[in-house]
């Protein structure tokens, strides 16, 4: 697939703040969004590094790293910057950038997990994990990773068998519909 990550005509820097709606200038680099996130030991760059990486322009870096699409949007990140930057909101722009831009994932199984979880989301209104993880395995064809957790889960109730449908399912459905409606604009 032929990523585009020529220039959109306006900085990087400001494209980004402009959709996630955070001031990502006023970082000063004080690493307490890094030193918080519970998956920076995987990550390939960390959100304060991501951060800088943003101030510099540097687009290709930033959108081909595998550590926007590991970031799990739980938002300890933006709880900790004295600057108030919602950096979790920052990680899901970047991700929708590169989705737009056509630039793979470093690792193939991200864009499997990520469309696992949306199609569950849309059709139960929330996520259906047993489902989601079963339609994973299958897309991604990685079905041995992590497969001795499975019991461990169901075992502590973290997993359950059937689908717990969200009150809000049709909004939700609607809301899928409306994106749709907006790309093919
Ligand atoms: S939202 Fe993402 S980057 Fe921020 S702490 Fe959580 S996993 Fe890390
Ligand atoms: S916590 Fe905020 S100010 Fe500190 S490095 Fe992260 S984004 Fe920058």
């Amino acid at each position: 697939m032929e990523n585009r990550l020529e220039s959109t005509g306006t900085s990087f820097l400001d494209e980004v703040q402009r959709r996630s709606g955070t001031p990502i200038s006023a970082c000063f680099q004080c690493h307490k969004c890094s030193t918080g996130c519970p998956i920076g030991p995987e990550m390939d760059v960390l959100s304060s590094q991501i951060m800088r990486l943003i101030h510099l322009g540097e687009e290709k870096e930033v959108l081909e790293s595998q550590g926007i699409w590991m970031c799990a949007s739980c938002e300890a990140c933006s709880t900790r910057c004295p600057m108030g930057i919602d950096i979790a909101g920052v990680m899901d722009t970047l991700r929708m950038m590169a989705v737009e831009r056509k630039v793979a994932p470093p690792d193939a199984r991200a864009k499997h997990f990520a469309h696992s979880f949306l199609q569950s989301v849309r059709h139960h209104g929330r996520v259906y994990e047993m489902g989601m993880l079963v339609a994973y395995k299958f897309r991604s064809r990685d079905f041995f990773t992590d497969m001795d957790k499975g019991p461990k889960m169901l075992m502590k109730k973290k997993l359950a068998f059937l689908p717990i449908r969200s009150g809000a399912a049709s909004e939700v459905k609607e809301v899928f519909k409306r994106v749709e409606e907006e790309k093919e604009q």
